[in-house]
């Protein structure tokens, strides 16, 4: 394609009246709400009625950036020119004094960002102009509204924060605007705005004009091409704003994609009680129910629904809840609009193939579709979406498989509060159901305490009346969100769902006293910043103090069923968990592992159960002798064997992977005074032997010292009890009829010549253990971890004496960057801020630098062993990028923590799909 010269480059698309420049697939260059005006006014199955308007591209918002925040030079007229079609559809004239076309300017980028850019309504609207609009709408009152609002916005958006001023907090003139609105009021004895008089409003601009002026030195513009060109320049501006960049942050979207602007002709929901405007779904975002799910608020502006401050109207029957069962619904309030509303949202999920996200106004009657999109569903949503459309022939099974984003599984396996518990307690408050799931935290009533605390890992739960864009950093943070305002399209409830966050939204059964720092119940119970809440957040109840979450039963979730059952068919790499106990063994199973691919053998000197191993195993750290520490060995066998023996079981001849000791010695020992005191009396040493051997342990660089394979070479007596311990479990459960498939493992390993000194010792063991048990054969694999980057370089030769390779991502990544794995949190944020490294690489894979390393191992490897099975064990196996990483590179399968076997699952069939 021939690259576009900068004279034919076009930067403005124009849509409406049953036509579009632009369409769907052209989100890059449109943004996401540009593309999808477009389709929907062009699309020949679509031709909706959307307001005329144009969209200016996103590569103007790059032009801007790389050119000290100018823009190319034809834009103006190309912009007057689009403007004047729109002027032709709308049969009226931007800036006419008699019958004014007025515009309002939305930013768009390629993927939503709730709230985070600006808008401005409005424009167009003058002292002069004002008087046509009075004179066409026949309302004062709506005219001097919509001025005073444009205003507002635009010495807000325009002149503060795009001229770059920081008033200080509190001190905006936004603020300085609304409190001289809330005097107003009062002075007029009145508590809604909709009570002003059009007097009182047009006082309002006027006074508002003088605020701007004032406080920030700058006259409101009359002139109506200024006020356009400064909306739309505002909107490139706010795509740097503080708000904009941490979203993309935490959403990791790259800032040099920039945001497209919209300017469309207005149309108003507040035109009276035969207008209204209203936010819908095509299923129930929530749930996945598939009906129609909405809210519309009679005589209001797109701005009132979000915002949370009235109580929004349920469009249809199904989409009562406890607070709007009483109102009328959109179906019965206009059943014509309804209809044709109705009819308008099916095709539109049949189009696009996925639920919509819609945004309607009826003005004087007449409907208009203002925006569609695909609609942001938390997870349990997700799955019941994508199993039904697929059940219903609307999507293929690939396409129901990549609806579901990895992490949102997380919501299915998220805990729930014991329904025991909470039947037994009773709630304090109740408000809407805005994200599934249950938590605990401690109440919170500002984002930046949020922040400070989730940063300290502590849990918090984030109490607000409602919230706004400046809040996502603590909402982030938070385990949950509770407001006392807002409806189910509220801004909490669009961005808790999007992140499967737990969340109440419009608990009015509590009343909040921030400054004192409390909220108040129903019954007059105070509770206090710091004290612990509960939270049910599919039910929308609100507890005190800490209930206990437990876990919700997969089984009877269907749609999760039929879902993972395409996801198996779909994914070609193997899935495995870190299990150490065969209570998490039996958890992964329930979760779909095929085996177990790290099994800490040391684990079981830890926690329940662990006294007497433990004890056995400090005499044999203890030992001086090699007698002294066989027989410690000898005492310790049977608790391993034991250990072992109940693991295989309940894998039931799946794979299961033992790794041997890996630790060093001395994280055994005690290290205050008085155990080491109770240690010397039960194992009958003097304490300055103790003392002595502790010494002897300590090392400068326990990570990279004495551990692993290391041990093993060192003490080959503890390798071959615990190869013992392995095969004659193996050897028992197959003699009781039952079946066993044990790999043995080495960890830490720098070469071959350690793998063939500890394979000798596994193949003298093994004969001695056939004769034993008299068994012909035991199945088994020897394997090595790739934990060195040695190791991996050498992978040739490792496979000539290993049957496998699990690669240790922890330990890989730790000696491939120098980082040491349990200190990175002191420097890693800086790093992070800095964009010195896109992410912590202990959580997904350094793909160019560890990932290399791995390729290196495989490709060595498998050079020498072609069907050489391989697997990774670090804590990267859950997580999704580097699980689809790992299957870009051929290896055999993953192994995770329980909880995210399912997720790996997923993100294995969707890496397979994506290589399609
Ligand atoms: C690893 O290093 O990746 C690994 C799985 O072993 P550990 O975390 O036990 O060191
Ligand atoms: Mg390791």
């Amino acid at each position: 394609m021939a690259i576009k010269s900068k004279v034919d480059a076009k930067y403005i698309y124009s849509f409406g009246g049953g036509k579009a420049d632009g369409n769907e697939s052209m989100k890059n260059l449109l943004g996401g709400k540009g593309a999808n005006l477009a389709e929907m006014a062009g699309h020949k199955n679509l031709k909706l009625p959307v307001p005329p308007g144009f969209t200016v591209t996103t590569e103007v918002c790059t032009y801007y950036y790389d050119h000290q925040k100018t823009y190319p030079k034809n834009l103006e007229k190309d912009i007057k020119k689009a403007l004047s079609e729109v002027e032709q559809l709308m049969g009226k004239k931007f800036g006419d004094v008699k019958d004014p076309l007025l515009m309002s300017v939305r930013s768009g980028a390629r993927k939503s960002m709730p709230g985070m850019m600006d808008t401005v309504l409005n424009i167009g609207l003058n002292d002069e102009t004002v008087l046509g609009l009075i004179q066409n709408s026949g309302d004062a009152r709506f005219a001097y509204d919509a001025y005073r609002r444009l205003v507002m916005m635009y010495s807000d958006v325009v002149i503060e924060k795009a001229g770059g001023m920081e008033p200080a907090k509190g001190k905006g003139i936004r603020k300085l605007m609304d409190e001289r609105l809330e005097e107003v009021k009062k002075e007029r004895g009145v508590s809604l705005d909709t009570e002003l008089s059009a007097e009182d409003l047009k006082k309002l601009v006027k006074e508002f004009k003088s605020l701007t002026k004032k406080y920030l030195k700058v006259e409101f513009p009359e002139n109506p091409w200024d006020q356009l060109m400064g909306g739309i320049g505002a909107v490139f501006a706010s795509w740097n704003g503080k708000r904009a960049i941490e979203y993309r942050k935490i959403e990791r979207i790259p800032d040099d994609w920039g945001t497209a602007v919209n300017v469309q002709a207005m149309v108003y929901g507040n035109m009276g009680e035969d207008s209204c405007t209203g936010v819908a779904f095509t299923r129930n975002p929530g749930n996945g129910d598939h009906y129609f799910y909405g809210e519309y608020l009679v005589n209001a502006q797109g701005e009132d629904v979000v915002a949370g401050i009235r109580t929004p109207s349920p469009i249809n029957n199904e989409s009562k809840n406890d607070h709007s069962k009483d109102l009328i619904t959109l179906e019965k309030f206009m059943p014509s609009q309804f209809k044709e509303l109705d009819e308008i949202q099916q095709r539109l999920e049949k189009h696009y193939k996925d639920m919509q996200d819609i945004e309607f106004t009826i003005e004087k009657g007449k409907l208009f579709m203002l925006q569609c999109r695909v609609g942001k569903r938390n997870g349990i949503a997700a799955v019941k979406m994508a199993a039904e459309m697929y059940q219903e022939k609307l999507i293929d099974a690939d396409t129901a498989v990549m609806r579901v984003g990895p992490n949102q599984l997380i919501e299915l396996l998220l805990p729930m509060i014991d329904p025991e518990e909470e039947k037994k307690n009773k709630p304090i408050a109740k408000g809407l159901p805005a994200g599934p799931g249950g938590a605990v935290g401690k109440v919170v009533f500002s984002s930046e305490e949020a922040v400070e605390l989730g940063l300290k890992g502590e849990k918090v739960i984030l109490v607000r009346e409602e919230t706004s864009p400046e809040d996502v950093d603590g909402m982030h943070k938070a385990q949950a969100i509770l407001t006392t305002k807002g409806g189910m399209t509220s801004h909490a409830a669009l961005v808790a769902r999007g992140w499967g966050k737990c969340c109440i939204v419009g608990c009015n059964d509590i009343e909040i006293f921030e400054k004192e720092k409390y909220f108040l119940t129903k019954e007059g119970k105070k509770i206090h910043d710091g004290e612990w809440l509960t939270m049910n957040g599919t039910t929308g109840m609100a507890y005190e103090g800490v209930l206990e979450l437990s876990n919700t039963d997969l089984n009877k979730n269907t749609s999760y069923k039929t879902l993972m059952t395409l996801v198996d068919k779909a994914k070609k790499l193997g899935v495995r968990t870190n299990a150490d106990t065969p209570k998490d063994a039996e958890q992964a199973a329930y979760f779909g592992a095929e085996g177990i691919g790290l099994f800490r053998t040391e684990h079981m000197f830890y926690g329940e159960g662990s006294e007497k191993p433990l004890f056995l195993l400090r005499k044999m750290i203890m030992s001086t002798t090699v007698k002294e520490r066989k027989s410690a060995l000898n005492e310790l066998f049977k608790f391993v064997k034991k250990d072992i023996k109940a693991t295989l079981e309940v894998m039931d001849g799946k794979p299961v992977t033992i790794r041997l000791l890996d630790p060093p010695l001395h994280e055994f020992v005690p290290h205050d005074k008085e155990k080491l005191q109770e240690l010397s009396k039960e194992l009958g040493v003097r304490m300055s032997v103790l003392n002595r051997r502790i010494l002897a342990l300590h090392e400068n660089n326990p990570m990279l010292g004495h551990r692993g394979v290391r041990l093993g070479v060192s003490y080959p007596e503890i390798t071959e009890m615990q190869v013992r311990a392995i095969f004659e479990a193996a050897s028992e459960l197959i003699k009781e009829g039952k079946k066993a498939f044990p790999e043995i493992m080495i960890p830490v390993v720098m070469g071959k010549h350690e793998l063939r000194h500890q394979k000798e010792i596994v193949d003298q063991v093994y004969l001695e253990v056939c004769e034993k048990m008299n068994v012909q054969s035991i199945p088994y694999l020897y394997g090595t971890m790739i934990e060195t980057p040695r190791a991996a370089l050498k992978g040739d030769s490792m496979a000539t004496v290993a049957d496998f390779f699990s690669f240790g991502t922890n330990d890989l990544t730790q000696m491939c960057f120098g980082f040491s794995r349990d200190d990175i949190g002191g420097f890693l944020p800086k790093y992070l801020d800095l964009k010195l490294l896109p992410e912590d690489p202990f959580v997904s894979i350094d793909q160019s630098g560890v990932g290399e390393l791995i390729r290196i191992g495989v490709e060595k490897g498998r050079g020498i062993k072609p069907k050489l099975k391989v697997g990774i064990c670090g804590e990267h196996g859950g997580d999704p990028e580097s699980v689809k990483f790992c299957h870009q590179l051929g290896l055999n399968y993953v192994s995770c923590s329980p909880f995210r076997v399912p997720i790996a699952r997923l993100a294995a069939a969707q890496a397979a799909i994506e290589e399609k």
